[in-house]
């Protein structure tokens, strides 16, 4: 008799197993890891003392909002749909456009990032997936260790995934993605000076590139930071599975983040039909989708993926509401496995 491996032992509550093993990562990428979730929290106690009584200005709420929005629809667009699940294909200046937005994010450089995701596809809820919250069983103690540790903890683990198998695509024949991935240090900086250097140019004063510098830099990267960690962590535990999934795979809805994540709070539809441009159902805000039927109307965006087959189909045969320490919304064994069909294969892009 063969030996189960263990994905195969996995029953969908308990720990994964060896959930407890822990290989952290070195000392210097935990002491960055450390200081980029630690010091916008300094950065905004900053920001508010400075603009206690006077109150934050208009120029610097601009500025934050559309460092926000470039450099998360850089991520949304251009990292997640166009680079990860290929749900278009855009431009060549365009894709350099969206990688260089995207790394702007401090969120790791362009390869890694999506060969973490393709992982997190590969292996969604079970032994394998780089941050699941339900790494540490279903049970409410379990989920809220999971919790911390699919939001930020993951980021701790010293295993990194191998771009070599999940993005061979990227690494092995697209020189311009390569560059702009070995450049991550330096477009991280870039991220902090532009708003510094718009804020001076505007306001003509030190204190005014201080401010546009605190509320457009590591405030704004936090936020997208928590956001998309959120989407991580929130969007597979709480909200509406009103779409199948694969075995184990607990992607859920979350209305209340769709507008500052850009669409990716419709995680369970993203789960459904993985390589789909459009995230939300018919009706539900999704800024990334609008912005890549606006680059195929410009026809900067050709071959876009607005349904994938079997879409139809499989569409609401599991519905169900999932909560903190709830079992009912799992899906059952045999359920709507072919709704993944299309997503990109690990390895293949
Ligand atoms: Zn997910
Ligand atoms: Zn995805």
């Amino acid at each position: 008799m063969r030996a189960q491996t263990p994905d195969q032992a996995y029953d969908g509550r308990s720990p994964f197993p060896g959930a407890d093993r822990h290989i952290t990562a070195g000392p210097g990428q935990v002491a960055l890891t450390a200081m980029i979730a630690l010091v916008p929290f300094i950065a905004l106690g900053a920001g508010i003392w400075l603009a206690w009584g006077t109150g934050i200005t208009l120029t610097d709420v601009l500025l934050a909002t559309v460092f926000y929005a470039v450099t998360g629809l850089g991520v949304t667009v251009g990292f997640h749909r166009l680079f990860t699940h290929r749900s278009f294909t855009a431009r060549p200046w365009l894709r350099i456009a969206l990688a260089i937005a995207g790394s702007m994010s401090f969120q790791g450089n362009l390869i890694d990032w999506v060969a973490v995701h393709r992982r997190h596809h590969a292996f969604t809820d079970r032994p394998g997936d780089p941050h699941s919250p339900h790494r540490y069983g279903t049970h409410l103690g379990g989920q809220l260790r999971g919790l911390a540790h699919a939001h930020l903890g993951w980021l701790f683990n010293g295993q990194p995934t191998s771009a070599a198998h999940y993005a061979p695509d990227l690494l092995r024949n697209d020189p311009a993605m390569l560059r702009i991935s070995r450049a991550f240090p330096a477009l991280c900086a870039a991220s902090l000076i532009l708003p510094f250097a718009a804020g001076w140019a505007i306001s003509g004063s030190l204190y005014g590139a201080l401010t546009a510098f605190i509320w457009a830099g590591p405030v704004r990267i936090a936020l997208l930071q928590h956001v998309t960690w959120s989407v991580n962590s929130l969007c597979h535990t709480i909200g509406d599975r009103p779409h199948p999934t694969r075995l184990h795979d607990r992607s859920t809805n979350l209305w209340p983040l769709a507008l500052l994540s850009f669409g990716e709070s419709w995680h369970n539809g993203h789960h459904s039909q993985p390589s789909r441009a459009r995230h939300g159902d018919p009706g539900q805000i999704d800024p990334s989708a609008a912005l890549i039927r606006l680059f195929e109307r410009l026809r900067w965006a050709t071959h876009v993926r607005w349904h994938t087959p079997g879409h139809l189909q499989h569409h609401r045969t599991v519905a169900g509401k999932h909560t903190l320490h709830s079992q009912h919304a799992v899906p059952r064994s045999g359920i709507a496995h072919a709704a993944t069909r299309t997503d990109p294969a690990p390895g293949s892009g």
